[in-house]
């Protein structure tokens, strides 16, 4: 794994293009500066990483534009030692963004070679979220609860478990909607009962696939 000048070059236009695209946390700016993308990818892939677009990463996957990665970070608002639970592992990315701005990451992948490769992949790095291969509809039970919650894929609708997986005062960001589009929803618990929701214009995310699929 070889992350030139070249590549720290492409990867510090693309975290300023970020920032003048509107994202103001200064830590999510700082960790996609500092991790190299072309790591997540094919070597196919190695000369247009630092594109500000999604890359497919098998199985018909994606890893997540940068840009729309870091508007759910902001939107997560993470603080160091903040245990943030991510549905959707993908490439690791995303989880590896989070760890780099001092979160606590757990990360759950439905497809084992996905899940497999990112956690080898992160090691190599010297990231350490916890991984787990199953499916995100049900959370993480007995790791809960989180601060915050993010879903890296599109959703139908809010899993009932995320949002009793989550602490009162958390947030959980969760890209919602079944057709093309989803709406970037980020819902604030307030209390057991109490949620405030607030839409954040769309985006585009493969779908969140569910137990029965
Ligand atoms: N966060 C990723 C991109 C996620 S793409 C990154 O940084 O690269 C969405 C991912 O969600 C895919 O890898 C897909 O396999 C996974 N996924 C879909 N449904 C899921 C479910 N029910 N539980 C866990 N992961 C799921």
């Amino acid at each position: 794994m070889l992350d030139s000048y070249r590549h720290k070059g492409m990867r510090r236009k693309l975290a300023a293009s970020i920032k003048e695209k509107g994202i103001s946390d200064e830590k999510v700016i700082s960790a996609i500066e500092k991790i190299p993308r072309h790591f997540f990818l094919d070597s196919s892939f190695t000369e247009i990483a630092y594109q500000d677009k999604p890359f497919p990463i098998g199985l018909g996957q994606t890893i997540s534009q940068p840009y729309t990665v870091a508007f759910q970070t902001e939107l997560l608002e993470v603080k160091k030692d903040d245990k943030v639970l991510e549905i959707g592992t993908g490439s690791g990315y995303q989880a590896c963004v989070l760890y780099e701005m001092g979160a606590k990451v757990f990360s759950i992948e439905r497809h084992r070679p996905l899940f497999q490769k990112a956690k080898h992949l992160l090691e190599q790095m010297g990231y350490f979220p916890k991984f787990f291969y199953g499916d995100g509809y049900k959370g993480l039970p007995a790791y809960a609860p989180f601060d915050k919650i993010l879903v890296t894929a599109g959703a139908p609708e809010i899993p009932d478990a995320l949002l009793q997986q989550l602490k009162t005062g958390g947030i959980l960001v969760i890209p919602l909607g079944s057709g093309a589009n989803q709406v970037m929803t980020r819902i604030r618990k307030l209390s057991d009962s109490d949620f405030e929701k607030k839409e954040y214009g769309n985006f585009r995310f493969v779908p969140l696939i569910g137990k029965k699929a």
